[in-house]
């Protein structure tokens, strides 16, 4: 249920209100306040509650029933964007369009570091690198996993790239603690378990989509961290499975403004794991910034046809280069419309 309050109410008055929703009732009240209106966001059973006596308060302006399953994730619950602020400064989020860009997998020291200040060097804003793999094969590289992880922070300490790498098992969060943005792959996106220990902590969640879930799917995981309390959550359309097989996976190109209108979070796009195809990264990332991502992640390899995972879908970091170029026009052109 959500409650708009009118203008200029007294916190007493609020506070009070609150206090009486949640003596009488079963339910959590999360408070979003906009510049023109303050919105009572309900969560848990509000069967009992009679929507025409919320309405009847003087200082409610209007009382609706949310129909869909996700509700701190929603829209309606908080009207503005989510801007997700690193402690380094860096933002997920709002006007300006993220770019993560590295390797698909952490592979050596000279590797990351050399891919790392290049990217750097065309305005990534985020280093990306896998340390532990969800491979189809158990006998494909399964990653650096520790060391790995080692090299993302020298990388880090290299270029002050904040680092997003993606966490296959809680057994492993004890090496994640310098982690900037902890990814959740889309193997894993309906793990509930794992979703519900990253909500305990207090740092962001990239969540990709899984290859064969629906959009209300996606929101309903990203419930799943947002309700133990974690609220920065960042959600990656990558590709689902149809099928099309001229390409990995398939862009879900509407996907990003039917979440954006459907969610506040921010919406990145991998391009990298929709097309399997080197070729194709650029147009689908002019793509995304068109239709209003916040950000791109991309798989950038300092020597893609020797990369021990998705070499056919790494670019080097000259083409990365000029997809940067081209990326920030077309999001700043879309901004300014
Ligand atoms: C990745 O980002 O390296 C990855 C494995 O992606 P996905 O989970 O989308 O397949
Ligand atoms: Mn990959």
């Amino acid at each position: 249920m959500i409650i708009v309050l009118k203008p200029n109410q007294k916190q007493e008055t609020i506070k009070e209100f609150i206090q009486r929703l949640t003596s009488q009732y079963e339910v959590q009240v999360n408070t979003w306040v906009g510049t023109h209106s303050t919105v009572l966001g309900l969560i848990g059973d509000t069967t009992g509650i009679d929507s025409e006596y919320v309405a009847a308060q003087d200082f409610v302006e209007s009382v609706k029933r949310v129909q869909e399953p996700y509700k701190k994730a929603n829209r309606k619950f908080h009207p503005d964007d989510t801007v997700i602020t690193l402690p380094g400064g860096q933002t997920i989020g709002g006007s300006s369009l993220a770019l993560i860009a590295g390797p698909c997998s952490v592979e050596s020291e000279e590797q990351i570091c050399q891919v790392a200040q290049r990217v750097k060097a065309s305005g990534a804003t985020f280093l990306r690198g896998g340390a532990f793999k969800p491979r189809t094969s158990p006998y494909a590289f399964q990653g650096m996993k520790a060391e790995g992880l080692e090299l993302l922070r020298e990388a880090k300490k290299l270029t002050g790239l904040p680092i997003v790498t993606e966490i296959m098992s809680m057994e492993h969060i004890g090496l994640f603690e310098d982690v900037d943005i902890i990814q959740v792959g889309a193997r894993n996106m309906q793990n509930f378990e794992l979703l519900k220990q990253l909500g305990k902590l207090r740092r962001p969640i990239l969540l990709k989509r899984g290859l064969a879930n629906t959009i209300e799917e996606l929101l309903m995981s990203a419930e799943y961290i947002m309700a133990e309390g974690n609220e920065q959550v960042i959600l990656c359309e990558r590709g689902i499975r149809t099928y099309e097989t001229m390409t990995r996976n398939t862009l879900d190109i509407s996907a990003v403004p039917v979440i954006k209108r459907l969610s506040h979070l921010p919406v990145v796009v991998d391009p990298s794991h929709a097309s399997g195809v080197n070729w194709l990264i650029e147009p689908l990332a002019v793509a995304a910034a068109a239709v209003g991502a916040d950000g791109l992640i991309i798989e950038v390899h300092n020597d893609p046809s020797h990369a021990l995972c998705d070499g056919a879908q790494s670019i080097t970091p000259d083409q990365f280069d000029s997809l940067a170029k081209k990326v920030r026009k077309v999001s700043q052109t879309v901004c300014e419309l």
